[in-house]
């Protein structure tokens, strides 16, 4: 499997939490390395544009809120098919449903505070870096 890159955010729960050592450590223990990171608060609007995809979703006002309701760690992960990977450490989207020992199961509390984002595709990964981080920023170690 190639090396891929992907985005991922610590949300405002998980920050409030103190847990980014916990999460970063994941990462790193899972082979992935973090090759940009941006600390940042994102206005209703930023989240708004950062979520277009869900625009006609019934939860995207909520979404927008709860993203802009405290500051985000935002990160560039690299690695080994590091998209699918951060997705099976972070665990379902609903944390009643994340698997036993993913991010989500250990510090999600509800559908909406859900710990953490990561991208879902190559495309996706592409954009959503992005919209954080520029060619100057990224730092690759592969
Ligand atoms: P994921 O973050 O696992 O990729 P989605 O892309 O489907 O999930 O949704 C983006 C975010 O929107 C989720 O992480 C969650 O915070 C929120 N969300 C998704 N589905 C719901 C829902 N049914 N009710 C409330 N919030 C939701
Ligand atoms: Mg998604």
């Amino acid at each position: 499997m190639a090396i891929q890159r992907t985005l991922s955010i610590i949300k405002p729960d998980a920050i409030a939490k103190n847990v980014i050592g916990d999460i970063i450590r994941r990462f790193e223990e899972n082979g992935l390395s973090i090759i940009a990171m941006k600390m940042t608060h994102l206005s209703a609007a930023e989240a708004g544009r950062f979520y277009a995809v869900h625009a006609e979703r019934p939860f995207y006002k909520d979404l927008c809120t709860f993203m802009s309701s405290g500051p985000i760690l935002a990160m560039c992960l690299e690695g080994k098919n590091a998209i699918a990977l951060n997705r099976q450490l972070m665990g379902a989207t609903n944390p009643k449903e994340a698997e036993e020992g993913t991010i989500r199961a250990d510090h999600a509390d509800s559908i909406d505070a859900n710990a953490v984002h990561g991208s879902d595709s190559e495309e996706n990964a592409a954009i959503e870096i992005n919209f954080f981080f520029s060619d100057l920023d990224i730092h690759s170690r592969s």
